[in-house]
């Protein structure tokens, strides 16, 4: 008896989840690896953030909350997104959920269905095209280059564009790349997506790490157009090292957001009750540890940059966002499974091969881990490039 749908049968697991648990167990072992894999931010939760939860919990606030969350955080979200987005909403285009990805998930689940195409510039994150294909969807990517600082140009856009397209999903500060669109950039890709109205996923879940003169742009804060067809997707995990936590949140268009209301009420109800209330502390209290996060990152983003731009046969463009660099091991003669796989086994160094992001020519190395974990491991990693 065949028990699964041919959509289950199409998934495949998150690598990015996978080769993290796999680096950490190795750890737990006594294992001697230096993991750069990791998609989390390795800083403890701010105090504060903690301490409203564990109150919530004493004062018994451990029951169901309106399913897309209660309405103090609705209103806090809604306040940051004018206050430092340029977003205008109302509370009821906002939904509360378990993660940024339950958020994504809900955004494409709602809009997307057989037949419809969504435009991923690669390389992506890993879920978007899964994700699409849960819904029912055909994901199509559309592959950038270093040329263009891995970010896809109104053109390569216009190109991939069928009478199907329903949404493009754009990624700013981006994982995998680092990569972080300018205001102009996304004008330009904003005027593509307005003349034929196809929705814009805009997943700003590292608005907070961005580096030098690099700013952060909301795609929805763009013009009229854009905050008719945007949904905003952001979160808890990155900026304020709740991963584990499960808090993300979505602005959409009014309609959209109640689909995505009705939905998750059979699906998931509510995030977690006492999450909320930390989810309210973080949003309205104490901004300082995320500047002094963010300032920790780019140190170590600015050793590991130049330590890879010195390797030999190595291409690395300087990421301005996120906390990720994307290496191009092209001319190593290797696919980036094959060598992500050696270096784990010769020298004890996790990275995500890219293939995972949809680019076979790359891996990934995340700086959110300690910096005598990165001079290690850039050490061998070194040593193990000029051996091949
Ligand atoms: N979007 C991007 C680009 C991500 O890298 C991640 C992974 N952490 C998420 C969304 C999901 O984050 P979370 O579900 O932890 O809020
Ligand atoms: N998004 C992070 C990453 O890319 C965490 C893992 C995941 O959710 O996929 O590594």
């Amino acid at each position: 008896m065949d028990f699964l749908t041919d959509r289950a049968k199409t998934l495949t697991p998150s690598l990015t989840l996978s080769i993290d648990s796999r680096a950490k167990a190795l750890l737990a072992e006594g294992g001697d690896i230096c993991g750069f894999g990791a998609g989390e931010p390795d800083f403890d939760t701010p105090e504060h953030i903690k301490a409203a939860a564990m109150a919530a919990i004493e004062a018994g606030f451990t029951k169901y909350t309106p399913s897309s969350g209660i309405p103090e955080l609705r209103q806090a979200i809604v306040d940051k997104l004018a206050a430092e987005n340029g977003i205008q909403v109302e509370t009821a285009q906002v939904i509360v959920s378990n993660g940024a990805k339950q958020s994504c998930l809900n955004a494409i689940l709602a809009t997307i269905g057989e037949g419809d195409e969504v435009i991923i510039p690669a390389p992506y994150w890993l879920s978007y095209p899964e994700m699409v294909r849960i819904a029912g969807g055909t994901p199509v990517p559309v592959n950038t280059t270093e040329e263009s600082n891995w970010k896809m140009t109104p053109e390569q856009f216009s190109d991939a564009m069928t009478p199907r397209t329903k949404m493009v999903i754009i990624n700013t500060p981006g994982n995998p790349t680092g990569s972080v669109y300018s205001k102009e950039e996304l004008e330009a890709l904003v005027a593509v997506a307005a003349e034929e109205d196809i929705l814009i996923l805009s997943d700003e879940i590292y608005e907070k790490l961005v580096y030098n003169d690099a700013n952060h742009v909301s795609v929805a804060s763009i013009n009229e157009e854009a905050r008719r067809l945007t949904i905003t997707v952001n979160g808890f995990s990155k900026a304020y090292s709740m991963t584990g936590w499960r808090l993300g949140y979505l602005a959409a268009p009014t309609e959209v957001a109640k689909a995505i209301d009705s939905l998750q009420s059979h699906m998931t109800s509510n995030p977690c009750s006492f999450v909320q209330k930390g989810g309210i502390a973080a949003l309205r209290g104490d901004q300082q540890p995320v500047a002094d996060m963010r300032e920790e990152l780019n140190l170590r983003r600015q050793y590991m940059v130049k330590r890879l731009q010195n390797i030999p046969r190595l291409r690395v463009v300087e990421p301005l966002g996120a906390f990720y660099v994307l290496a191009n091991i092209s001319q190593f003669g290797l696919s980036s499974t094959n060598f992500a796989d050696k270096l784990l086994s010769k020298v004890g160094v996790a990275v995500v091969p890219g293939i995972a992001f949809g680019d076979d020519r790359t891996v990934r190395l995340s700086y959110a881990t300690g910096m005598d974990v990165i001079k290690k491991g850039l050490d061998r990693f070194e040593e193990f490039c000029c051996q091949l």
